[in-house]
Formats: C-alpha cells, sequence, structure tokens
C-alpha cells in the first residue's frame, strides 16, 4: 500500500484520532477494542480491512468564511469551536469532490459571492456539500445558504460544470439560522434531479442531500453481503430491517425472502426507501415510518412473527421496548449491525439474558483513519439447522 503522505491538519481537524497511526496497526487496535468488548459472548472473527484505506468517503462537507487577513477558506470547525480550520487536502475523502470545491472557492471572488460570517450574520455561502455515487460516478453538490436568492445562480452553475462535467445536480439548500447544524428545511434545485443515484450489492438507491447513506461504500457492500449471509436466507422467510433509513439492507435481503418490512424513523429516508423499492421493481417489501421499539412493540401485542430481525441502530444502541419485543415475537435469527461496540454490548446482555445465543461476530472496517468499528452479530434461538 502506497504511503499517501501525511495530515496537515490532523490535530486542529479532530475527524481522525488515528492520522499518523499505520494502518496495520489501526486494524489491530480495533480487533482489540472488539475483543475486550465482545469476546465473552463468542469468538471475535477478524476484521475485514480496506485493500486502500484513503479517500474513500463518499461524502464531503466544507464550511466556508474568511482568515484574518481576509482571504476565503474553507475547511471543517475545530473540534468543539466555531473557528475554521482551513482543509487543503483531506486523506478520507472522495478526491473529485475536493477539486470541486476548491473549483468553487475559487470562482466565489468572480461572481461576487460573499462567505457568511457566523458573528455579523453577513455574507451568502456558508458551506458545500459534495456526495458522489461511486459505482454510477454521479455528483450532487449542495450550496448551502444564508439566504434563499443567488445571484447569477445559473451562470454559476455553468463554470462549475465546465469544470466538472461529472456533477448531474446542484442543489440550494437555505440556512438562515444560527446554528451549527449544516443543513437548513428549504431547498431548491437549480441543476439536475435533486438527487444522485448509486449502486450496492446489484440494487439502485437515490439518494437526497438529507438522507443517510453509508458513506464508505467499498465496505458497505462486504458489511452488507455478509448480513444476508448470516441471516441463512432460502426465499421462505419473513424478514424485519429494522432503522432501515433509505431501504439498502431490506432491499437486498428482499432478494432472497419471502416478504420484508422495513422501519424507519426519519420520514425523508422512508420517502426515498419506497421510492427505491419502486424503481428496483421490488413488490415484496414494504415501509412503515415511527419508532422502530413502538412498531415492534405493537407487533408482538398482535402476535406477528418473523423469522428474521435485521437491526442497524444509530450509535446510541436499540432499546429496551424494542429487544423486549424481539424476546416476546422470538424471531429464530437477529442480525444485529452496530457503530458502536459499547451499546452493542450493552444490547447483546440483554439478549443473551432472554435466551439467544451469539453465533458469530465480524467486524467490518467502515472508518479507517478513525476509531470507529462496525460489527455483525449474528444470535439465534437455540442451535443453527
Ligand atoms: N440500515 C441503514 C441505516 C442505518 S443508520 C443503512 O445501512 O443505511 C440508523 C438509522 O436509524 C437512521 O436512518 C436513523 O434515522 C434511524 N433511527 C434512529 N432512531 C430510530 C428509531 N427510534 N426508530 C427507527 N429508526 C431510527
Amino acid at each position: 500500500m502506497a504511503n499517501q503522505g501525511t495530515c496537515l491538519v490532523a490535530k486542529k481537524c479532530g475527524g481522525c484520532q488515528y492520522q499518523g497511526v499505520a494502518y496495520k496497526e489501526q486494524l489491530k487496535k480495533k480487533q482489540q477494542m472488539e475483543e475486550t468488548l465482545l469476546k465473552k459472548f463468542c469468538k471475535v472473527e477478524n476484521i475485514i480491512g480496506m485493500e486502500n484505506p484513503y479517500y474513500y468517503r463518499n461524502k464531503m462537507h466544507r464550511t466556508f468564511g474568511r482568515d484574518r487577513k481576509g482571504n476565503t477558506i474553507s475547511g471543517t470547525y475545530q473540534e468543539g469551536t466555531h473557528r475554521i480550520v482551513p482543509v487543503e487536502e483531506c486523506l478520507i475523502e472522495d478526491q473529485k469532490s475536493q477539486e470541486i470545491v476548491h473549483t468553487i472557492r475559487g470562482l466565489l471572488k468572480s461572481f461576487k459571492i460573499k462567505t457568511y460570517d457566523e458573528d455579523t450574520g453577513y455574507g451568502l455561502l456558508r458551506h458545500v456539500l459534495v456526495r458522489r455515487g461511486f459505482k454510477t460516478g454521479e455528483i450532487m453538490v449542495v450550496l448551502v445558504l444564508s439566504s434563499p436568492i443567488m445571484p447569477s445562480k445559473n451562470n454559476f452553475v455553468k463554470a462549475i460544470r465546465k469544470a466538472h462535467p461529472e456533477i448531474t445536480t446542484v442543489v440550494l439548500n437555505v440556512n438562515d439560522k444560527k446554528t451549527s447544524m449544516i443543513l437548513g428545511e428549504r431547498e431548491n434545485t437549480i441543476y439536475g434531479k435533486g438527487f444522485i443515484r448509486d449502486e450496492l450489492c446489484g440494487c439502485t438507491f437515490r439518494i437526497s442531500p438529507k438522507s443517510f447513506y453509508q458513506v464508505n461504500p467499498v465496505q458497505t457492500e462486504i458489511l452488507y453481503q455478509t448480513a444476508i449471509s448470516y441471516a441463512g436466507l432460502t426465499g421462505k422467510e419473513e424478514v424485519i430491517d429494522a432503522y432501515c433509513g433509505i431501504g439498502t439492507i431490506g432491499m437486498v435481503a428482499a432478494k432472497h425472502a419471502k416478504k420484508v418490512i422495513g422501519v424507519e424513523l426519519n420520514g425523508d429516508a422512508v420517502r426515498d426507501a419506497r421510492m427505491n423499492a419502486k424503481e428496483n421493481k421490488m413488490q415484496n417489501i414494504e415501509f412503515r415510518q415511527g419508532d422502530a421499539g413502538e412498531f415492534m412493540v405493537a407487533m408482538a401485542a398482535k402476535g406477528q412473527n418473523v423469522d428474521v430481525v435485521f437491526m442497524d441502530p444509530p450509535r446510541a444502541g436499540s432499546d429496551e421496548k424494542f429487544l423486549s419485543s424481539v424476546v416476546k415475537m422470538g424471531p429464530k435469527k437477529v442480525v444485529y449491525i452496530s457503530c458502536n461496540p459499547v451499546t452493542l454490548e450493552r444490547d447483546l446482555k440483554y439478549l443473551v439474558k432472554h435466551k439467544y445465543e451469539v453465533k458469530k461476530i465480524q467486524p467490518v472496517e467502515m472508518f479507517p483513519f478513525t476509531e470507529h468499528v462496525e460489527t455483525i452479530v449474528l444470535l439465534s434461538k437455540g442451535d443453527l439447522q
């Protein structure tokens, strides 16, 4: 693996805890952390690392502002502050997307676009977000502005597309609040469809500016394939995809199952999920919007059961409502996909106390140079056939 150099802003940016640590060593640390927390349940398989751990992120974001001399800068907030740390090159984000941000910065002066000043509330451009479909090559640029009016917006689109014809859509997002949240509520598509598509495990997914989509598509395919193989689907199973986002795991599972129900709290994501099912011509999957715990409580109360539950909660993990309903319903298999081994350990303890057995644990590297680690766990009731 080629050494891609050193990150010049690692300390100030705070995004990567493992900059300066050899990649092999990073994997070792993650493996150790997993074993410390999870070995008591079952053998922890070796973490699946990346062949090339650089420039893997399909989504990037820069905050725009000025330095003390008045030069336009683009970067990231220093951890815990609102000071912008200029970032010229990031070693984990898509390179093409970074070039686009540089182009945008270079165009601001001739278009007389002022960057936003948090203290005075003066200026227009706050942030730029770029998302790229690694398989499809489609690129979305989101310009986050403090006001809905952008002068010469069509010429601006022309200029960035001239430099980067790969851009397939440009969206204006209006954020007029004093907030550290990046995106505001209002959106206005000024070029293209307002979303990009990407492919994972043979399915196509549409991604809107606000939808959750795994940031490391190369490893996501490995993650999903492992999860599906753990479920051992034969085409006869009824399946739940809990915390389903835009429906990715459920749709990949639906190809091998009788029926899938996805449940997700975020309304935009559910809308994308339904559209995705339609576009992929899948008839055996449906989506419900709501709290996954409450959905499971209702299912359990009606005496409904399923064969497999996939669960992929956020970092906070699941909750007692959800877990106690799983226990009540008693699916043969639970496939838990976790982005936080600490809450995973807590939730596994609960399931193990209530007669589930942990059969397999597979860590998957999704976030090189950071300390985050993803884990897939197979639990079952009794012996697996
Ligand atoms: N499985 C998806 C998304 C995982 S991220 C994928 O692989 O892409 C976790 C998801 O859980 C997010 O989409 C978030 O909106 C959703 N979520 C958070 N709290 C929830 C809750 N209480 N009930 C249902 N979904 C929830």
